[in-house]
Order: structure tokens, then sequence, then C-alpha cells
């Protein structure tokens, strides 16, 4: 189970695999722009009320850290089933947001939307062996409330 105990900001392993996570959301992001230039998403925000909207959002342990390094800590704990970073039906921390976030596109194709995300994960995975941080895969309610 993730614990915030384990993980620290000077971490160098850490900082460094920070930069490598940057560079694959501005790779993921083209990619995502990409594909789903025919159904862009709106930003409606719809999508982050989980309960609301029938889906879920799994994220791993270097997009939390990312986050956290971003966002600030400690996280927003997550006390029903809408992000707690959705403020006035917007996401208000869009840039730092996660994988999921970014490639979920309620009018956009499914199938690319999974192999994207597949492809994603691989890349989450190596960066872990890389960096010797240990591979989490949580929902988001799980990492926001984390210990
Ligand atoms: S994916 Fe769809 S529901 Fe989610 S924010 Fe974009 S337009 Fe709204
Ligand atoms: S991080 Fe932003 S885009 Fe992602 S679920 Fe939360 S409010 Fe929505």
């Amino acid at each position: 189970m993730f614990s915030w105990s384990d993980y620290h900001p000077g971490l160098s392993s850490c900082r460094a695999m920070l930069k490598e996570v940057a560079a694959l959301y501005r790779r993921l992001d083209e990619a995502v722009a990409a594909c789903d230039q025919a159904a862009p998403c709106r930003a409606c925000g719809n999508c982050c009320d989980f309960e609301a909207f029938g889906h879920r959002l799994y994220i791993t342990t270097p997009e939390l850290l990312y986050f956290a390094h971003h966002v600030g800590r400690p996280l927003k704990p997550m006390t029903d089933g809408v992000c707690p970073y959705r403020i006035d039906g917007r996401c208000s921390i869009y840039p730092r947001r996660f994988v999921g976030c970014r490639i979920f596109q309620c009018g956009g194709s499914a199938a690319a939307q999974s192999d994207l995300t597949e492809a994603t994960l691989k890349q989450l995975k190596h960066l872990c062996r890389q960096f010797r941080v240990p591979y989490y895969y949580m929902d988001l309610k799980t990492a926001l409330n984390s210990p």
C-alpha cells in the first residue's frame, strides 16, 4: 500500500523522475490532441464527479509524486465521489492533472484511449524501475487519502 512516509521531497530519485514525468505529459498531450481532434474535451468537469458520471480514475506512483510536488501537500482528501480539485465545476490544477484526466475524452474513441493508456502505463512502470520507486496503481480516492 502506498504511504507518504516512504517518500520525501528531497529524495533524489524522485526529483529526477519528476522531470521525466513532465516530459511524458508533454508527449501525452500531443498524442491526445492528435487522436481526438474530432471530439476535443470541453473541460466541463462533469467526469470529475466520478459517482455521477459512472467513471473511475486510477493513478500511479509517478503521477502522484509529480502532483504532490507541484500542488503541495497535504493533498485534499476525497470525501465523496467528486475529485476535490474540481472547484466551481473546473479543474483547479489543470496543468498538473493525471494521465487518466488527460486521456479520457467522453466523445473520443474508447479503443484509442485504451491503447494510449496501456502505452503510458508501460512508460510509468519503466520510470519506477529506472528510478527505483515502487510502482502502485491505485484509484484516486485511495491515493488522495493515503496516510
Ligand atoms: S471528457 Fe467530457 S465530461 Fe469530461 S471534462 Fe471533457 S467534455 Fe467534460
Ligand atoms: S485532477 Fe482535475 S481533471 Fe482530474 S479528476 Fe481532478 S478535477 Fe478532474
